[in-house]
């Protein structure tokens, strides 16, 4: 496979851009190599400026649930372009994306639009803040809500402890306020919660997480949460930036049948155009400007071509339930054919599954939390993404990203797929043989 265009893009990049990308994971640091350029992409297949083409395993890290260039959004986005692209003022449109998503969200009775993931988490504990009185937040190792300053923060020593700063530029004055817990530890949160009485605002969490791959809730966990919640007035906050439209029409907390005060949304929401919101209670939403005391705003929130977009991609998912049956298909057969590989070369490496979001681990540790994601073999990983790549299957360039299936797939894709992870295990496993004699 020729990359010699992708190559010179990326040179190119790196005198203007830092790290020639704009968002880190893009640069393929952790897998080695130069990132791929893209050119265009439609239904399960994405172009690289060589070429190339790949079937496609990330979906813009989710929002591509219906496959690229769905003929039904981009209808949308071709119609709403030829009213003008953004006005700065109310429309019809606003009402209709709040309506859909209040009947589609259990939990979310108002809602307010921003332009991205990071927004809607970022004004979410800040109305957190400005509802209940208090400061301090919780948030889970290895959860990722964002780069708003207030999550940008390591786990300190000791489960007791607050947290220290992640990245210079935060302060440890912002860090004071953010305690991290591990996924799946209520113990551990209780203890936050003891050791700082009346202080915690709010606890958010993914309620199936992406962000060091894919991680399930242990029975019982988010059901505990929401008993802490109540019994400490906590607010508690769902981050359905990525569970959100994809595990469901209702996100994670239909399934879980959970029901979170505020919960942030992104990712599905915008159908690929730049969008986040962040709803829940009445009560918790009206304290918002101009409703209530806490401000929050944005020029371009509720932009009507990405209202377009975002409107027609859940509609879509409204009136079509059988999408869901599909993509839980294709991620069931893709993690079928990885057990059968990884059967076949005596491997025993850790899948985790829910819907159609999966992440198989390069450690055979059971994955839980941010730790044992951690036991992962990295090195491997990239091995075998960058030969999955090779072979045409464009995986998310990171061990600890979950991979999110689209409706677009193919039985030829799948089969195509299923093929490559054969070949590419049996070569994993002959590696791992030369390494442990
Ligand atoms: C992607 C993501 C975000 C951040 O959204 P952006 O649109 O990238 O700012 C927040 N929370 C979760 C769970 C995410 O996956």
């Amino acid at each position: 496979m020729n990359h010699s265009t992708s190559q010179e893009l990326f040179q190119r990049a790196l005198q203007v851009i830092p790290g020639g990308v704009n968002s880190p994971v893009r640069a393929f640091r952790a897998v080695g190599g130069s990132p791929v350029f893209i050119k265009s992409a439609r239904g399960a297949y994405i172009f690289d400026e060589d070429g190339n083409r790949y079937i496609e395993l990330i979906n813009s890290w989710g929002p591509m649930i219906l496959g690229h260039a769905h003929p039904v959004v981009q209808e949308a986005i071709v119609r709403a372009v030829e009213d003008s692209f953004s006005f700065g003022a109310p429309t019809r449109k606003e009402i209709e994306m709040a309506e859909l998503i209040c009947s589609m969200v259990p939990s979310v009775e108002k809602v307010r639009m921003v332009n991205s993931g990071t927004e809607a988490c970022m004004s979410a504990i800040r109305v957190a803040r400005g509802y209940t009185g208090r400061n301090k937040i919780i948030k889970f190792e290895g959860c990722y809500h964002g780069h708003g300053d207030s999550f940008l923060i390591a786990a300190g020593s000791g489960a007791v402890t607050m947290g220290t700063p992640d990245s210079p530029g935060v302060t440890q004055g912002v860090a004071n306020d953010t305690l991290i817990a591990p996924y799946n530890n209520l113990a551990a949160v209780e203890a936050l919660i003891e050791a700082n009485p009346d202080q915690i605002a709010a606890i958010i969490v993914e309620p199936v997480v992406g962000n060091m791959g894919c991680v399930l809730p242990q029975k019982g966990f988010l059901e505990g949460l929401r008993t802490l919640c109540d019994k400490h007035g906590i607010v508690y906050i769902f981050d359905e930036v990525m569970t959100g439209f994809r595990l469901s029409q209702g996100g994670a907390q239909k399934i879980f049948n959970i029901c979170p005060d505020i919960t942030t949304m992104g990712k599905i929401i915008g159908g690929g155009l730049p969008v986040g919101a962040y709803g829940g209670k009445k009560e918790i939403m009206d304290c918002v400007s101009p409703a209530g005391k806490v401000y929050q705003a944005g020029t371009l929130s509720g932009n009507p071509i990405a209202m377009s977009a975002g409107i027609a991609t859940l509609r879509y998912l409204n009136e079509h339930p059988e999408i869901y049956e599909q993509v839980n298909q294709h991620t069931r057969q893709i993690t079928e054919g990885i057990r059968k590989a990884l059967k076949n070369n005596g491997l025993n490496f850790t899948i985790n599954e829910m819907g159609s979001m999966y992440s198989l681990f390069f450690t055979e540790k059971p994955v839980t939390d941010f730790e044992s994601a951690k036991t992962s073999d990295t090195a491997m990983f990239a091995f075998y993404f960058r030969e999955m790549l090779a072979r045409g299957v464009y995986l998310a360039p990171s061990q600890f990203e979950s991979l999110f299936v689209s409706a677009a797939l193919s039985e030829a894709d799948l089969q195509h797929i299923e093929q490559a992870h054969a070949e590419v295990l049996a070569m994993v496993a002959e590696r791992m043989a030369v390494v442990h004699k």
